[in-house]
C-alpha cells in the first residue's frame, strides 16, 4: 500500500462545524491514520503479508505511527523517516451519527519521490494499492507494477478533483471510489462510462448503503450490513483492503463486495480510522448474518 501516513486526533462533538458555527468536544482519541497506512493495517489483520509505501517525521507523532503500524504486522521498510520533519496530524471531527469532517496538515506527507521507490519491492508484490499521494510518485509505482505483472488497485480519495492521476488511474486493475468522488472521475476529463473504464473492476461506496461492483463481465450491488455507525472514519480503507484480500484470494468479485461490505460496517461501528476488524471478526459477522 503507497500514500500517506498521519497521526490522527478524533474529536466527538456534538455536530459538524458549519462554515461559521461552532461545535463543542465531548471526548478525544488519538490513534494512526491516513488512508494508505489504514489499508496497510487492515490487510496485516487480514492475514495478507503487507508493507507501506510513504513517509513520516522524525517527530513524536511519527515514532507512535511507526509503532502502531508494526505491532498491526505491516512491513515499514518502505516508510521514510524525514529528518526533522512533521507528521501529518489530522482531526477528525465525528458527530453522533459517525459522520466525519477532516481538518489538517499533510505534514512531510508528500516526501517521497518516484526516484525513491524500491523498484524491487513492488516487482516482488502480488498486488500494489495506491492511494492519494504524489501523482508523480504514484505513476512510477503504477509503472513499475504494470511492467512486472503485479495487478494494481486506486483509490483516489477527496484529492481527485484537484491532481492529474491519469497513469494511476490508467494503470488501476480495480478503481474505488465513493459517491462523490465518482462525481468527480465523471466530471473530469476520465470517462467513467466510457471505454476507459470498461475494462476494469469499479467499486463505487455508497456509505451506510453499501456499494457496487461494476466489472467488464457484469454487475454487482450490496446494500450494505445494517450496523450502529460510531465512527465512519477508515470505512472506506477496511472496505478496500476486504475487497483486495478477497479479489486477491479467488478472484470472485461478488464475494469480494460481501465481504468489503463487512469489513466497512465493521470499521464505522467502531471508533478511530484505525479500527478494520480482523479475518476472524468478518467471518463470525457473516456467519451471525446468514445462519
Ligand atoms: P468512504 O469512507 O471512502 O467515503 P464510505 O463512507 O462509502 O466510503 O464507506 C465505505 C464502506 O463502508 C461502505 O461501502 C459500506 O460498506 C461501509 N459503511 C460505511 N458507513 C457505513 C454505515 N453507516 N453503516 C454500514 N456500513 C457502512
Amino acid at each position: 500500500s503507497a500514500g500517506h501516513v498521519n497521526w490522527d486526533v478524533t474529536l466527538r462533538v456534538d455536530r459538524l462545524p458549519e462554515a461559521d458555527g461552532e461545535a463543542s468536544i465531548r471526548s478525544q482519541r488519538q490513534s494512526g491514520g491516513g488512508s494508505a497506512a489504514n489499508v496497510a493495517a487492515a490487510l496485516a489483520g487480514l492475514e495478507i503479508d503487507t508493507g507501506l509505501i510513504g513517509s513520516v517525521g522524525d517527530d513524536d507523532n511519527g515514532v507512535l505511527a511507526r509503532r502502531e503500524l508494526e505491532s498491526a504486522g505491516v512491513d515499514l521498510e518502505g516508510v521514510r523517516i524525514v529528518e526533522a520533519g512533521q507528521t501529518a496530524v489530522k482531526y477528525l471531527l465525528v458527530d453522533d451519527d459517525g459522520e466525519v469532517a477532516v481538518l489538517g496538515n499533510d505534514g512531510v506527507n508528500e516526501a517521497v519521490g518516484p526516484e525513491e521507490i524500491d523498484e524491487r519491492r513492488i516487482r516482488a508484490a502480488d498486488h500494489v494499492h495506491l492511494t492519494s499521494q504524489r501523482p508523480d510518485t504514484a505513476a512510477a509505482i503504477a509503472e513499475t507494477a504494470t511492467e512486472a505483472g503485479v495487478t494494481v488497485s486506486f483509490d483516489p480519495g477527496r484529492r481527485l478533483g484537484d491532481r492529474d492521476y491519469g497513469e494511476a488511474l490508467a494503470a488501476a486493475d480495480v478503481l474505488f471510489a465513493n459517491d462523490r468522488e465518482l462525481a468527480a472521475l465523471l466530471e473530469d476529463e476520465y470517462e467513467y462510462v466510457g471505454s476507459d473504464f470498461d475494462d476494469r473492476i469499479v467499486a463505487v461506496k455508497h456509505g451506510s448503503d453499501g456499494a457496487e461492483v461494476h466489472t467488464p463481465t457484469g454487475s454487482y450491488v450490496h446494500p450494505g450490513f445494517d450496523v450502529d455507525a460510531v465512527d465512519t472514519a477508515g470505512a472506506g480503507d477496511a472496505f478496500a483492503a476486504g475487497f483486495i484480500a478477497t479479489w486477491l484470494t479467488d478472484g470472485d468479485v461478488e464475494r469480494a463486495l460481501e465481504y468489503a461490505n463487512a469489513c466497512g460496517a465493521l470499521t464505522a461501528g467502531r471508533e478511530g480510522a484505525r479500527s478494520a476488524p480482523t479475518a476472524e471478526t468478518v467471518a463470525a459477522f457473516l456467519d451471525e448474518r446468514f445462519d
